[in-house]
């Protein structure tokens, strides 16, 4: 492996100290090891790499070793300066300024290179705290879900409140109308405006003064999308909130509100009566439960994730994953070995390719939900994936549990079984042997920058691309080219 500029600066700088402190002029020092003081000055500068039997015989003229004039240290106070100078000139916060690089000589004073020093530093203090906000953003995620993992992800005193103002409004039973929706709004003094002009970074807008709450026109009729939004901006209100004085903050008033309107759309008291008269038929199933209370999929198997724990005492997952296989909203209280980052995060994180959130999309008929056995180094589980698709691409559904509990589920009698090792490379991540004998150094696969904030790389082969994913891509066509 050659050495970088800055390797080569620095070696620079410990030849210098050296014949420095032994008193040689680059001549003098030049004449004894074999080269033009000219050639010696260029090494000095970096601008040069030494052959090893040169290294040597300077390293012999001053009185030192190779390993010592090849060591990573600046030789000293004034080396160090320049050498983080040069280290700071060339980092990418710096040249995206399009300032030209100084140029440091002899005659500048150490204190004109600390004055400038300070000022990178400065500049890059800045861009790391910048950056470290998505940081900030995994932690508190992750934080808020094992908080609410702790418990059962179940919060009653929401429930009751969304009881209590359904109750209000005349609400029993059934699938929540945009009628009731607009009834519970009035009886806290709102009126709901639908308007095409909302910012786009806000998902509706309360206007105090005067009692409105403006949310986008709904783009699918009859979705429960916007009930959903209504109800969410009345929470805001109802939960009493205040700006939220940072991200932690924030995401928990987001999981509030998603929580009240969950609450709403599919009440606790007539949920567990509808889930309580399924499990005793063994007939669970997130579409029923989706298509009684006239929600998405994803929010009936959320919903279970609320009533599960407490009511009836069962552990269970829930997992949406993205075409790309990444994992883009996660909940499990059972166990089932998710892959995971360095600060506990799922998000974004790939899911086993055994695994039916990712498998199901391999499937041909994807009108109705998919079962599976998987076996994992955490035992058995069973779990239904129900796959669609949005502008943004496709997803996958999914909720599970451990094998005991499958007999309350429709899908139980399923023969589609699977085994997940994962983490084990050798699972699903490592490409086949005879295919990398084949391609490796042979492709040259370029990664698809991933937008998610909470998107992570893949390691295999290539930075950011899955190898695997690259050979059988490539063995597939191979012949057809
Ligand atoms: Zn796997």
């Amino acid at each position: 492996m050659s050495p970088t500029g800055l390797e080569l600066s620095t070696l620079g700088h410990r030849i210098r100290h050296h014949r420095v402190a032994h008193g040689f002029t680059l001549d003098e020092l030049g004449a004894i090891v074999g080269v033009a003081g000219s050639q010696l000055s260029l090494i000095e500068n970096g601008k040069r790499e030494p052959k090893l039997s040169l290294l040597q015989a300077i390293a012999t003229a001053t009185g030192t070793d190779v390993t010592d004039l090849l060591s990573p240290e600046p030789p000293n106070r004034r080396a160090a300066l320049e050498l983080e100078l040069e280290r700071a000139q060339l980092s990418p916060v710096f040249r995206r300024l399009g300032i030209p690089p100084v140029r440091v000589t002899k005659t500048m004073t150490d204190e004109t290179l600390e004055a400038v020093l300070g000022l990178h530093r400065e500049l890059q203090r800045r861009e790391r705290q910048a950056i470290a906000t998505p940081e900030e953003a995994r932690r508190a995620n992750t934080e808020l879900r094992l908080r609410m993992r702790s418990h059962g992800n179940y919060l009653g005193d929401i429930e009751k409140l969304a009881e209590k103002q359904l109750k209000q409004a005349g609400h029993t039973s059934g699938a929540l109308t945009h009628r009731t929706v607009n009834i519970m709004a009035a009886q806290l003094g709102f009126e709901l405006i639908y308007v095409n002009d909302l910012p786009h970074s806000a998902r509706s807008v309360t206007d105090l003064e005067n009692g409105r709450i403006y949310l986008p026109p709904a783009s699918i009729p009859g979705g429960h999308g916007l009930r959903s939004m209504a109800l969410q901006a009345m929470a805001h209100r109802l939960l009493g909130h205040t700006p939220p004085t940072d991200y932690a903050d924030f995401l928990q008033q987001r999981l509030e509100i998603n929580y009240y309107a969950a609450c709403c759309l599919m009440p606790e008291t007539a949920s567990v009566a509808f889930l309580t008269q399924a499990k005793k038929d063994r007939n669970l199933a997130v579409e029923d439960f989706r298509d009684a209370f006239g929600v998405t999929h994803e929010a009936a198997g959320m919903r279970m994730t609320n009533l599960l724990t407490e009511h009836f005492d069962m552990r269970l997952h829930f997992l949406r994953v993205d075409g790309t296989g990444a994992i883009s909203r996660v909940y499990e209280n059972d166990e089932l070995p998710l892959p995971m980052d360095v600060t506990g995060a799922v998000e974004g994180q790939m899911v086993c390719r055994r695994f039916l959130a990712r498998a199901a999309f391999e499937e041909q008929n994807r009108t109705t939900e998919h079962y599976q056995y998987t076996d994992t180094p955490a035992g058995t589980f069973w779990c239904s994936t129900q796959t669609g698709t949005t502008a943004a691409g496709e997803f996958s559904i999914t909720v599970g549990v451990p094998f005991d509990d499958a007999r309350w589920f429709r899908g139980r009698e399923t023969t589609k079984r699977a085994t997940s090792t994962c983490p084990d490379p050798d699972c699903c991540r490592r490409p086949d042997a005879d295919l990398t004998a084949r391609w490796q150094g042979r492709s040259w696969p370029s990664a698809r920058v991933h937008m998610q904030m909470f998107s992570p790389l893949p390691a295999g082969a290539f930075p950011g691309v899955d190898d695997r994913e690259v050979y059988d891509f490539l063995e597939r066509h191979a012949d057809v080219g």
